[in-house]
């Protein structure tokens, strides 16, 4: 049987949509170990099963609240067949942060630009198919308040869930000094074959340099090049304090932006309207 997550900011539409999708028949339990509720559900769709899981509303993937970390976790551990991220079409850049995070885990990520109706009412038009051809996964229009688009969803669903490929592991550029580093990071781990059984290479070499709590010290935990790459992510980082007046976590998620304005730039157009003034 697929699994499927349903993922996304808070109130982008995801709990209207797990129950389009499920009928409002599902059973409610915790993620383990934790009070952060758990929405769970058989549903056939075209007389196949999937199992579909509403996590909780984030907007973004760094494990600083609970609500993040069991998102990441659930993804990492439970490994969903495909993960539905939902997006806020009314707010798309902001939205679209947890998607490049997604697509940097190679995370099985693919889209719902739900809120469409109101992304039209304030007169934004997007299109779509640059959209999906940008983002390279599948983007499904929905009004999940009104459960329009959940069929044509739960189709790309079942043909996502079912292909080899699925999306590629996003790439971005960090700039040049991050890069160099990254590069020479991502080797050490993979020749000495660090965690790369759960994770990314490139994935863990970007979380070492973003001092990501959780993955510095299940490394710590594994040994190998762990220091190594702890020496090599403190170097880089007192270079930017110095250079930059930053951190490379900083300069990681303004990169991000960068790539999802330079996305968003050939897909999103605005008409001004009064109507904005009512939002
Ligand atoms: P969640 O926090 O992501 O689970 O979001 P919810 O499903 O609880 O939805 C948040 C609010 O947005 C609710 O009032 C929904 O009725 C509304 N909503 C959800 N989807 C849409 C949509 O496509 N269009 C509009 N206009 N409202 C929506
Ligand atoms: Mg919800």
């Amino acid at each position: 049987m697929k699994s499927v997550a349903i993922a996304g900011n808070p109130n982008c539409g995801k709990t209207s949509l797990f129950n389009n999708i499920t009928g409002a028949n599902y059973h409610v339990a915790n993620y383990p170990g934790v009070t952060v509720e758990k929405k769970e559900a058989k549903i056939k769709h075209n007389g196949e099963e999937f199992v579909i899981v509403d996590l909780p509303g984030t907007y973004s993937l760094s494990p600083y609240s609970l609500e993040e970390k069991v998102a990441r976790d659930y993804v990492v551990n439970e490994k969903p067949d495909v993960i539905i991220n939902v997006l806020d079409a009314s707010n798309l850049e902001r939205n679209l942060y947890m998607f490049v995070q997604f697509m940097e885990m190679g995370a099985p990520v693919m889209a719902a630009l739900n809120m469409v109706d109101v992304a039209k009412l304030r007169k934004i038009n997007i299109d779509i198919k640059a959209l999906g051809e940008k983002l390279n996964v599948p983007v499904i229009e929905t009004v999940a308040r009104e459960n329009k688009g959940t069929k044509e969803l739960l189709d790309e669903v079942a043909k996502f869930g079912a292909s080899q490929k699925k999306s590629s592991p996003l790439d971005i550029s960090y700039g040049p000094d991050i890069d160099e580093v990254l590069v020479k990071m991502e080797t050490k781990i993979k020749d000495a074959g660090f965690m790369t059984a759960k994770y990314l290479p490139r994935w863990v070499a970007l979380k070492y340099l973003e001092n990501d709590e959780q993955i510095v010290s299940e490394g710590a935990e594994t040994g190998g090049v762990h220091h190594e790459l702890s020496a090599m992510a403190e170097k880089l980082n007192s270079h930017i304090k110095t250079t930059q007046k930053t951190t490379a976590e900083n300069l990681i998620a303004d990169y991000r932006y960068g790539y999802i304005s330079s996305i968003l730039k050939s897909v999103v157009s605005h008409e001004d309207s009064p109507l904005d003034r009512l939002y």
